[in-house]
């Protein structure tokens, strides 16, 4: 069955190769994985840290951006508006914004007007615009974040709250009503580690209308090592689904293994081309043909459709004009 993965380190992976002097990593190290699985749809990932500078950004989201351009036989770039069934749609996303120091605006929008619709303010670490779920507990939201959450909004790009800590997590929640989601969580009621989610944040996520992706990371499934199978991943599926409704689920897989010292998955999870395991045992859950595609796919295509989509900028900035129409 067709599905997107709205969370793969892909950008992280093009730049970290090519600064060892290799070139066409999706092509090369990607593509066939994700045919196998059915991947369809990828939230390619531009990771950072957090100790990274703008030039190093610039250079995953753009070095990214021309990969999937070069291959346009067989990769789609989508902002989330125009998809192609023939092809692989990739999406840029951003996890985490450390390289963000000041002129938010300015930096944001070149984010955007490269593609990029979901972003996280920060990965596990804490920056100058919010605190990851390894910051200090009592630090939330800055207001300098503050801001930024406003700028993606205005702009129709949605803010992942996948890393952040639950004082960041809730102080995102009350900047505005703008789009949220948590690309790669899954519930701390079966598996209490600090990257998934409590009922209350599920809830949260819910009633503001986003989507939490299913992670294939093993400890996030299950805590004890032999336990982290697509079958106790699906059952993550069936408990958010009783909890919130299976119109907020989709699949943020995380797979690693193209990552140097990676750690394993999930045992029968543990690379793009096993995705359809994933479903296998959704399907074992009890969840019918067209819940499963709503999980795979149509939940999140939605989501990404429902972003407002900004053909110029706000007025003050006349000078930027986006590409949205040429991608
Ligand atoms: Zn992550």
């Amino acid at each position: 069955m067709k599905l997107f993965d709205a969370h793969a380190d892909l950008g992280y992976d093009v730049l970290d190769k090519h600064r060892q002097g290799r070139k066409n990593i999706i092509k090369t190290d990607h593509l066939e994985k994700l045919i196998q699985g059915e991947v369809f749809g990828v939230g390619m990932a531009c990771f950072f840290k957090g100790d990274e500078d703008w030039a190093t950004a610039k250079a995953m989201v753009s070095t990214l951006r021309e990969e999937i351009l070069a291959n346009a036989d067989r990769i789609h770039l989508t902002t989330g508006e125009l998809w192609d069934e023939s092809r692989i749609n990739a999406l840029i996303t951003v996890e985490g914004m450390g390289f963000l120091k000041r002129d938010d605006e300015k930096t944001i929008t070149w984010l955007y007007d490269q593609g990029v619709r979901i972003a996280s303010l920060s990965w596990n670490d804490e920056n100058a615009l919010c605190t990851g779920v390894k910051g200090t507990p009592d630090r939330g939201l800055t207001l300098m974040g503050k801001q930024a959450v406003r700028i993606m909004h205005r702009l129709g790009m949605a803010v992942d709250l996948s890393h952040t800590n639950e004082k960041s997590f809730w102080d995102i929640l009350a900047v505005d009503q703008g789009p949220v989601l948590a690309t790669h969580s899954n519930a701390r009621a079966l598996s209490n580690v600090d990257r998934n989610l409590t009922d209350q944040q599920l809830k949260a996520i819910a009633k503001r209308g986003g989507l939490v992706g299913l992670v294939s990371a093993a400890r996030f499934i299950h805590p004890e090592a032999g336990q982290n199978t697509a079958a106790n991943l699906a059952k993550h599926g069936r408990y958010i689904a009783d909890l919130i409704g299976v119109q907020h689920l989709c699949l943020g897989l995380d797979f690693m293994d193209y990552l140097e010292g990676y750690q394993r998955n999930g045992l029968d999870l543990d690379n793009a081309s096993q995705s359809q395991n994933l479903i296998h045992a959704l399907r074992q859950e009890g969840f019918s043909e067209q819940e499963l595609q709503a999980i795979a796919w149509d939940n999140i295509v939605a989501f990404l459709k429902a972003l407002p989509q900004q053909k110029t900028m706000p007025s003050h900035h006349p000078q930027f004009i986006t590409k949205t129409t040429q991608l």
